[in-house]
């Protein structure tokens, strides 16, 4: 019998999750009836809290374990195997330009879509006061956290990518770009000594990758039972689902425009490396279903390098580089929603928007996004940059996040799946153009593990 695929595994773990979640929230808040009696089920959320959730915290935990050690062993691998430098800069700035190019592109379907279906006319005064109500809170310790970060000089972008100990950089998942500036500084220079000098260095991370991919394969055989516990846990501790009507039509938008922002990926993949999208969906679904789980760009990067590598057919040299620079600056999704979302607010409480705002909105959501951890709701923190560079006053902004902190989670999830749908679709463009695109390695998953 044919083996069924990875992503199929995956899928099948995340809609029992959410059934199972479902089923088990209907039951803890009606019980059910044995005879006459109502009888409440005796599984309680702590159960899942302390039995089911572990699974999906350890899965997680293992993926950004490896996150650091893969960068830096793929990546030394990859700009070694390049032998020039003068090929490095031009995969880089690529890159950089193509990733500013692509954000562009997003935020501005984001305007156009968040435009056209005007979610925020029509939100009642009594709906925005039970939101507040319900979100104030948070929604303070977001413009918190959102104050926090801009309290920085700036260069300080670019001071910070520069660490003063590697070792201390090396031991935060949050410090990515830290660690590939000493990576790729320590790989240049691996490229200036003598070849055989060179060699030991070179064959020691060659060997060192090889150990980590295998790491990678066998924490994604537990991937299906690690996405169920992630949503059955999500599903579980949700609640006042009823405000999700009310923010229906702005969820809609978001989830609309970031569909479109697939498609356009698809017709550049297709337009420009004349790869289907088929191949391109089937090739890099596996990551886009633990993006969509985790709700973590970061988490998700080691899959994201391997899809990239062995199924999407793009060398190390670049993916090694173009990945992990993606999953820190290079957020389409969280560009796309801040946009719908910053219009959204702005219409729901009256504040009108000129097309001058509306470009100001192009720009810092661009540049927020690129602020914006890889982390579960950072895209929400940076919103709040947004909206204050269009001059929404300061006692509205903790208003407006609460409006949207309802149905953030779900949205969180669906724009990670295209930050790093944004990443694999760009690593595919710069491998095309500098001809280090080839065929995947390996069809499947499952080969690959048998190897
Ligand atoms: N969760 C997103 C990511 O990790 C960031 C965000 O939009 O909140 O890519």
């Amino acid at each position: 019998m044919k083996k069924l695929a990875l992503h199929w595994k995956i899928l099948i773990g995340m809609v029992l999750g959410v059934v199972l979640g479902i089923v088990w929230q209907q039951f803890m808040d009606q019980g059910y009836v044995i005879g006459f009696k109502r009888v409440a089920i005796p599984i309680t959320k702590q159960i899942i809290l302390d039995w089911i959730q572990p699974l999906g915290t350890i899965f997680i935990n293992l993926l950004k374990l490896i996150a650091i050690p893969l960068i830096i062993a793929s990546l030394i691998k990859g700009i070694s195997d390049l032998g020039d430098i003068s090929k490095f800069s031009k995969i880089g700035g690529r890159t950089i330009g193509i990733y500013v190019l692509s954000t562009l592109v997003a935020v501005s379907i984001g305007l156009i879509t968040v435009n056209i279906i005007n979610p925020g006319n029509g939100i009642s005064e009594e709906t925005i006061n039970q939101l507040m109500v319900d979100y104030g809170a948070d929604a303070g310790n977001k413009v918190a956290a959102a104050n926090e970060q801009q309290e920085s000089g700036p260069l300080d972008f670019v001071v910070n990518i520069v660490p003063d100990n590697i070792f201390g950089a090396a031991s935060s998942n949050g410090n990515m770009l830290q660690v590939i500036f000493f990576v790729v500084f320590f790989g240049i220079c691996l490229l200036l000594i003598k070849p055989e000098q060179a060699k030991p260095v070179k064959d020691f991370f060659d060997g060192l990758n090889e150990v980590i991919l295998k790491m990678v394969d066998l924490i994604m055989l537990t991937a299906p039972y690690a996405v169920f516990a992630l949503l059955m846990n999500l599903v579980v501790s949700t609640t006042n689902t009823e405000l999700f009507s009310a923010l229906g039509k702005y969820a809609f938008a978001v989830v609309f425009g970031l569909i479109l922002m697939l498609v356009v990926y698809l017709i550049i993949v297709k337009l420009y490396t004349g790869k289907s999208p088929q191949f391109f969906m089937k090739g890099i679904a596996p990551a886009q279903l633990l993006a969509f789980s985790t709700s973590s760009s970061a988490a998700t990067l080691p899959v994201t390098m391997e899809r990239v590598e062995e199924h999407l057919g793009v060398q190390k040299e670049v993916a090694s580089f173009v990945c992990p620079v993606g999953a820190t600056i290079n957020m389409d999704g969280t560009s796309l929603y801040q946009a719908v979302a910053a219009v959204f607010i702005c219409q729901a409480l009256s504040f009108d928007l000129t097309f001058m705002d509306q470009l100001t909105i192009v720009i810092t959501a661009t540049l927020a996004s690129i602020g914006s951890a890889a982390v579960p709701g950072a895209g929400m923190v940076m919103l709040v940059i947004v909206l204050e560079s269009v001059g929404l006053p300061a006692e509205k902004l903790a208003l407006g996040i609460a409006l949207i902190f309802a149905v953030d989670r779900p949205l969180d999830m669906c724009r990670t799946v295209i930050n790093i749908s944004g990443d694999a679709t760009v690593s595919m463009i710069v491998a095309k153009s500098v001809g280090k695109l080839g065929s995947p390695k390996v069809k499947n998953w499952d080969d690959n593990l048998a190897e």
